[in-house]
C-alpha cells in the first residue's frame, strides 16, 4: 500500500519535490496550501550552473559567465566558461513545477480542506522562523528599460559597493538583460529593513552616477526579506524542507540550488529504502565559515566591501562558484581565510557573544 504525504506549503521546495513524484512509486503525495500564506510574488532568482539544475538552467531568461564585485577604489572581474550564471522568474519554475506535479498525479489542497492526521508523514514548507537579532539580507529592485545604450550586457554586477553604507552593508546587484534593460537592486545585510524610498533613492543615485542615467521606464518592481544564519524551524513538532529545513546558505541568503540538491539526496536515500526525510545540505565546516562572516558583518559591516572584494580578487571563476555552492574544498577555502582581513575575524573567534544569537523568535512576514 502507498504512503500518503502531505507538504504544507507550496512554494519552491515542495512543488520541486512534488514534480518529481513520478520516481517515488510507493508515494501518494499532496501539496496543500497553507492557512494564513501571503500572496506569492514573482521575483527573479540567480543560480550558477550544476548538474543538479539542468532542468533550472533551460528555462533560464538570461545567462552570463563573467561577473564582478565592484568598490570604491577597484573591481574584481571573474568568469567561467562552464559555470554560467543564470537569472528566471520564480513563476516560470514554479508553474513549470506544478504542471510536472499534476501530470504526475499530485493533488493540491487548501489547507482547510484536509486533516493532517490522515497522512503517513506530513512535512513542513513554511518559512522557518527568525532568532531575534539575526542578520537579514533585505532588498528592493527595479526592472528597467532605458532610452539609450547604457548596460554592459556580458557581466553582473554582482556586488556593486558604490553606494550608502550608513545602514549595513549595501551593494547594488545589476542583472544587464540588454543594452537598455536591466534589473537594479539594492541590497542590504543588516537587522533591521529600511523604508521602501531608501532602496529607491539608492538607486536612482546610483544610475545616474555610475551610467548617466535619469531618463527610464520602470517595468517591474521586487522587494524581498531572506533571513540569515541559523533558523528555527517553523513547527518544531513537524519535520521540514526546504528553507525550512536548512537549505538557505547561511551567508548568502542563496537556497535555490541547495533546494534541488536536498530533495535529490532524499529520493536517492528513498531509493536505497531509507524512509523519506529531507536533511540540512550543508556541510558543519560551510554553516560554522558563514557564521563567522555573519558575526563580522553585523558587528563591522564596514569591512563589507573590502572582505568581499578581497574574496573576489583571490579566486578565480570557476573556484568562486564552488565556493558559493558549497563545493569548495581545502585549497579554496584556505584562499578565503587567507584573503580575509585578520582583525575582526579574530575578535569573532576568540570571542563566542558575537556569534551567538537570541533564543526568543520572531517572524517574518
Ligand atoms: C525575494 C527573494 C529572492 C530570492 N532570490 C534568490 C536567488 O536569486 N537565488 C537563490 O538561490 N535563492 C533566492 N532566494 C531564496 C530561496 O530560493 C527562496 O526563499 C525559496 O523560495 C525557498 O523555498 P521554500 O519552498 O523553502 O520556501 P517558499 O518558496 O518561500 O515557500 C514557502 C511556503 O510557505 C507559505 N508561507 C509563507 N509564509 C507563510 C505564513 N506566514 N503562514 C503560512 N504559510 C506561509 C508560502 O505560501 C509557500 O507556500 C530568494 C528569496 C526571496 C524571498
Amino acid at each position: 500500500m502507498s504512503e500518503k504525504i502531505a507538504i504544507l506549503g507550496d512554494g519552491c521546495a515542495s512543488l520541486s519535490f512534488a514534480a518529481k513524484a513520478g520516481s517515488l512509486a510507493d508515494y501518494e503525495i499532496t501539496v496543500i496550501k497553507p492557512t494564513g500564506a501571503p500572496k506569492s510574488k514573482d521575483h527573479a532568482w540567480g543560480f550558477w550552473s550544476d548538474d543538479v539544475l539542468k532542468d533550472a538552467e533551460d528555462i533560464a531568461r538570461y545567462s552570463w559567465n563573467k561577473w564582478a564585485i565592484v568598490t570604491e577604489q577597484d573591481c574584481a572581474v571573474m568568469s567561467s566558461e562552464s559555470k554560467k550564471y543564470h537569472s528566471f522568474k520564480r513563476f516560470d519554475w514554479i508553474e513549470n513545477r506544478r504542471g510536472l506535479a499534476i501530470n504526475n498525479g499530485v493533488e493540491f489542497k487548501n489547507q482547510s480542506e484536509v486533516n493532517l492526521e490522515d497522512f503517513s508523514h506530513v512535512f513542513d514548507s513554511r518559512p522557518p522562523e527568525v532568532p531575534d537579532g539575526a542578520v537579514l539580507q533585505h532588498f528592493y529592485g527595479i526592472e528597467v528599460e532605458a532610452s539609450k545604450d547604457v548596460f554592459d550586457p556580458s557581466t553582473v554586477l554582482l556586488m556593486d559597493f558604490r553606494v550608502d553604507q550608513q545602514n549595513g552593508m549595501h551593494f547594488v546587484y545589476v542583472l544587464p538583460y540588454s543594452k537598455r534593460k536591466a534589473l537594479i537592486e539594492s541590497t542590504l545585510f543588516s537587522e533591521k529593513v529600511c523604508d521602501e524610498s531608501y532602496y529607491a533613492n539608492s538607486i536612482s543615485e546610483y544610475l545616474k552616477a555610475y551610467f548617466k542615467l535619469e531618463d527610464y521606464k520602470i517595468t517591474h518592481r521586487e522587494k524581498g526579506v531572506i533571513p540569515l544564519g541559523n533558523l528555527f524551524p517553523h513547527d518544531p513538532d513537524i519535520a521540514g524542507m526546504g528553507a525550512n529545513a536548512g537549505a538557505t546558505r547561511p551567508a548568502s541568503g542563496y537556497a535555490f540550488l541547495f533546494i534541488q540538491r536536498q530533495i535529490r539526496d532524499a529520493l536517492h536515500r528513498v531509493q536505497k529504502g531509507s524512509k523519506l526525510d529531507f536533511r540540512d545540505p550543508h556541510t558543519r565546516i560551510d554553516r560554522w565559515m558563514d557564521s563567522m562572516l555573519l558575526a563580522v558583518l553585523k558587528h563591522w559591516p564596514e569591512y563589507g566591501p573590502s572582505l568581499f572584494f578581497r574574496m573576489g580578487k583571490s579566486l578565480n571563476g570557476d573556484q568562486f562558484v564552488k565556493f558559493m555552492s558549497g563545493d569548495a574544498g581545502f585549497w579554496i577555502k584556505a584562499k578565503v581565510i587567507l584573503s580575509m582581513p585578520k582583525k575582526p575575524f579574530i575578535k569573532v573567534l576568540t570571542n563566542p557573544k558575537l556569534r551567538k544569537i537570541k533564543k526568543s523568535r520572531t517572524a517574518i512576514a
